[in-house]
């Protein structure tokens, strides 16, 4: 269990306490004998105080993990539906192209393709799984090493050109020249970075515009998403990096997804020491930002003047 699931019970039972009792010794320092003859009420205020905080956090305790077993929950139900479907076209094709009702070569090829493509997706989705998996269980290891962000971002604009030439979608990359490098474990800070786009491509609508742009900010490296989709209310845009946690709108829910692709996000910009944050108003599209810190370089050593002339 993390610290900060029991934080509320701590302050709630320990904190308000503590502090109440403080309050007390001091007044009976200061005031004496006064303090003293109100000792009995202020204790039982105390007591009061410490009951009403400890019963105030566990109440909080307890509603946040229902939301986190009702969400859990969705999850379930929607992978269990995202696994089934994929498998019940295949079986379908491949149940047709053994009895032989597909007697068209083209139209058998073109069943083949859609089998490749449904058992392409049910691996990118178990894969996925398996890789929240690890993350959950800290069994992800990041190799932090020093790299240029351009070949980064170049390697998931890479990754993503397939859904490019799928839909009709308009990429533009802005990375300036001699941008400070970050340390960064190179594959996975390029996931992050291409499951940014692929949200991008998947909530925006007809004419997709995506541009991905970096620059430098001070100390730090930043590197953002934006699309000109619907955009994302205000009252969710902190909730979005939960978990599970899927946008309650009917356009999002009609969307395959699973509520953890900025989960992810967020857990590996977090290991490279960075932050992930959001900009949206809605029906003005979204921008994601990461932002990391630069590698500071050493200033290059001055060039040594010249010595003249020899031994003479
Ligand atoms: P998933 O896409 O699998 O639902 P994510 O964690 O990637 O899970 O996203 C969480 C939610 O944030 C999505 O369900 C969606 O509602 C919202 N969202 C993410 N990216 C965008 C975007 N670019 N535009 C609008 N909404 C977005």
């Amino acid at each position: 269990m993390k610290l900060r699931h029991v934080l509320p019970l701590i302050i709630g039972f320990v904190f308000v306490p503590a502090a109440l009792m403080l309050t007390v010794g001091i007044l009976i320092l200061v005031y004496g004998s006064v303090a003293r003859d109100y000792l009995f009420g202020i204790l039982i205020l105390a007591l009061v105080a410490t009951t009403i905080a400890g019963t105030a956090a566990t109440i909080a305790i307890l509603y946040r993990e229902a939301r986190v077993a009702k969400l859990q929950t969705d999850f379930v139900n929607k992978v269990s539906h995202e696994l089934r479907t994929p498998l019940t076209s295949i079986r379908m094709f491949v149940e047709t192209l053994q009895l032989g009702r597909i007697a068209d070569p083209v139209r058998q090829r073109e069943a083949l393709e859609i089998v490749a493509e449904e058992t392409a997706r049910l691996s990118g989705l178990i894969n996925r799984l398996l890789d929240w998996a690890r993350m959950e269980s800290g069994r992800r290891t990041y190799q932090l090493t020093r790299q240029p962000v351009e070949p980064i971002v170049d390697l998931a604009l890479q990754a993503f050109e397939p859904q490019r030439l799928h839909g009709q979608v308009e990429v533009t990359r802005e990375v300036p020249p001699r941008l400070p490098p970050v340390m960064a474990d190179r594959q996975a800070l390029s996931e992050a970075i291409l499951n940014l786009l692929n949200n991008a491509f998947k909530y925006t609508g007809a004419e997709k515009k995506i541009s991905i742009a970096a620059a430098a900010s001070g100390p730090t490296v930043t590197i953002s998403v934006s699309d000109n989709g619907p955009g994302i209310p205000q009252r969710e845009q902190k909730r979005i990096f939960d978990k599970f946690y899927r946008a309650h709108d009917p356009l999002s829910r009609s969307i395959e997804g699973t509520g953890l692709g900025l989960a992810m996000v967020k857990h590996i910009v977090v290991a490279h020491g960075g932050r992930v944050a959001v900009s949206s108003d809605v029906g003005e599209g979204a921008t994601f930002t990461i932002t990391l810190p630069a590698v500071v370089l050493e200033p290059a050593p001055a060039a040594q003047p010249a010595t003249a002339g020899g031994k003479g």
